[in-house]
């Protein structure tokens, strides 16, 4: 089993094993009065609830269990009153943990939930989607979406512990399973050579893929520990978020968060390249690894409608946004942009 610690405003450990899943129950801290809320949506439900419950009901913890629809639209303010409410109707209180078992959208609800519930809660992940266990699961980053933007309402909690099952994925379709990976191609362009090239010729599902999962955890807990607030070194995990997030919106959530960060990446490195600030070989890599993994690298949305949607991001300072420039695979960096110079800069990006 590997185990990667974090150490943020609270210490936890990231557990990483294949069938770790069977183990959850002996990895939780067991106090008499604990009962657990297992947070999941209705794929994951369909697919792994029933042997987590078994598992847990059977060692002799209470569950509870509440379900919302798979999805980005599970990811909004009338849900999470819903969940809020379903957890005071069951009298849900601070000796209770829930855990949150299903992808990034489960996580970051459940998490948010967590956070506000009774001024805090404990909380547990059980990603199982790749993007998941790679990136959200880890952090503390914790939000819903409002109409005019992502992520617009969260806070930061730092859970109790990550248990990652890379079991869980045999069960991910072809496209979610790729989102994940977009998640993993930015971990490669930002900070690993290594990582990168072994993504860039396409990545099989049936591939071990732990040393992958490990590494780029590896990379986010090191970031978090510098910056757990994301006042800094963090804003670098946003590679292609921006664009990234516009998209997602501008299609009405058609196209996902690892799709929306796929584009955002192609995008950002063509407008580096465009500048000056990247070498073309480089930049032909990139859209060579994102489309080697069945990701998108285009949008047909112009830079001014883009740029209608990056001024409601919850990254904007009055009116500047960090942005994310590519030098290198392996190195990035932040550089402020003001609005017009922005929408100039994604205008080299669009092809
Ligand atoms: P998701 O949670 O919607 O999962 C994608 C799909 O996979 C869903 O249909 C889900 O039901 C299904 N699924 C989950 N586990 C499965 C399994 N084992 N087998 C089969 N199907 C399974 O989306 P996601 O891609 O996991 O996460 C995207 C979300 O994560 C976005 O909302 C994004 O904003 C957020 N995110 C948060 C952070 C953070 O730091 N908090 C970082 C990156 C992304």
């Amino acid at each position: 089993m590997q185990k990667i610690r974090v150490q943020a405003s609270t210490s936890y450990d990231i557990l990483i094993e294949k069938g770790l899943r069977r183990k959850i129950k002996d990895l939780l801290p067991r106090k008499e009065d604990t009962r657990y809320l297992i947070l999941t949506d209705d794929k994951v439900e369909r697919l792994h609830y029933r042997e987590l419950a078994g598992d847990l009901q059977a060692s002799g913890y209470e569950i509870i269990k509440y379900r919302v629809r798979q999805g980005e639209g599970s990811k909004s303010m009338e849900t999470l009153k819903s969940l809020l409410e379903f957890m005071a109707c069951n009298n849900i209180n601070l000796s209770d943990i829930l855990i949150a078992f299903g992808g990034g959208v489960i996580g970051d609800l459940g998490g948010f939930a967590a956070g506000i519930y009774r001024r805090g809660i404990d909380y547990i992940q059980v990603p199982t989607t790749l993007l998941a266990q790679v990136d959200s699961s880890v952090g503390g980053k914790t939000a819903v979406n409002l109409d005019q933007g992502k992520n617009m309402v969260g806070v930061f909690k730092q859970p109790l512990a990550v248990f990652c099952d890379p079991d869980y994925l045999k069960t991910l379709d072809e496209r979610d399973f790729c989102c994940g990976l977009a998640e993993v191609i930015k971990y490669g362009v930002l900070f690993d050579r290594e990582l990168f090239d072994k993504l860039k010729a396409g990545v099989d599902k049936d591939m071990d893929l732990d040393e992958v999962i490990k590494s780029s955890i590896e990379h986010k807990r090191d970031v978090v520990q510098e910056d757990e607030l994301d006042k800094g070194q963090r804003q670098l995990l946003n590679l292609g978020h921006t664009v990234g997030h516009a998209i997602e919106i501008l299609s009405d959530h058609a196209l996902n968060h690892g799709e929306g960060v796929a584009i955002g990446i192609a995008v950002m490195a063509r407008a580096c390249k465009e500048s000056g600030i990247l070498s073309e070989t480089y930049e032909n890599e990139i859209e060579k690894a994102l489309v080697n993994n069945h990701l998108p690298i285009e949008t047909s949305y112009k830079a001014k409608e883009l740029m209608e949607i990056i001024k409601r991001d919850k990254k904007r300072r009055g009116s500047y946004i960090n942005e994310i420039l590519v030098d290198e695979v392996g190195r990035c960096h932040l550089e402020k942009f003001d609005f017009k110079s922005l929408e100039n800069f994604i205008g080299r990006g669009l092809k």
